[in-house]
């Protein structure tokens, strides 16, 4: 999953990209709201991290510049100001959620895996394809009763998998939402990605989870 960090304050933008790097998500940060804006645009965000007091545009107007450019990305609102006033706003303009600053990283990845959980159309907390489970609360994988240890990136790109269950996923949709925007090789990592998940999570089961879909992409179906 990939997320973008809209912050200006540069201590914090960097703590959060390494948090969220840290928990699986491809990340990108921009420092100001024309910059979160030009990259909310370019990239399928799967949420939008915006704080509110930016230099510029502030949160609220990308906010709403946002929705009205049709981006539909989860935007969670980071604000240092609390009271009632600001949260009914943040969510006038079209924001998903919001929290105050300073927040518990822990209650973030809450916050951002319930939003993940609302774009998909069922919303269950694990994520499944047969016996194969998978807890984004806990980064824990199993097949029936065997646990697999991912890598964060292979699990990143399972999470992807098993969340859009049943759609194809074309290589460079895989790469814009497990990679984030410094990543410069080509699609083929896309493959060898697919190549170590299914040595874990299928072969020592055969099973088989992830399927080709010839010139177009990847597909996981139930077993
Ligand atoms: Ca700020």
């Amino acid at each position: 999953m990939r997320l973008l960090v809209v912050e200006d304050e540069l201590r914090l933008a960097d703590a959060l990209r390494r948090g969220l790097q840290a928990e699986g998500f491809a990340v990108d940060v921009a420092n100001t709201g024309t910059d979160g804006f030009r990259l909310a645009k370019q990239n399928p965000y799967d949420v939008i991290l915006l704080d509110l007091m930016l230099p510029g545009i502030n949160g609220f107007k990308l906010c709403a510049m946002l929705r009205e450019a049709e981006v539909w990305s989860p935007i969670l609102i980071l604000t240092a100001k609390d009271g009632e006033l600001d949260e009914a706003e943040a969510l006038d303009t079209g924001a998903d959620d919001f929290l105050t600053k300073p927040f518990s990283f822990t209650v973030l990845m809450a916050r951002i895996r319930a939003l993940l959980r609302r774009t998909s159309g069922s919303r269950p907390a694990l994520l499944s394809a047969g016996e194969l489970v998978l807890d984004p609360a806990s980064h824990q994988v199993r097949r029936g009763e065997a646990e697999i240890e991912l890598t964060a990136r292979e699990f990143s790109l399972l999470e992807l998998l098993l969340r859009r269950k049943g759609e194809v996923l074309t290589k460079s949709e895989i790469l814009e939402h497990v990679w984030d925007y410094d990543f410069e090789g080509d699609s083929n990592i896309v493959e060898v990605y697919i190549g170590y998940l299914r040595k874990k999570i299928d072969a020592p089961f055969d099973q088989k989870t992830i399927h080709t879909i010839r010139g177009v992409g990847y597909l996981v179906k139930e077993d």
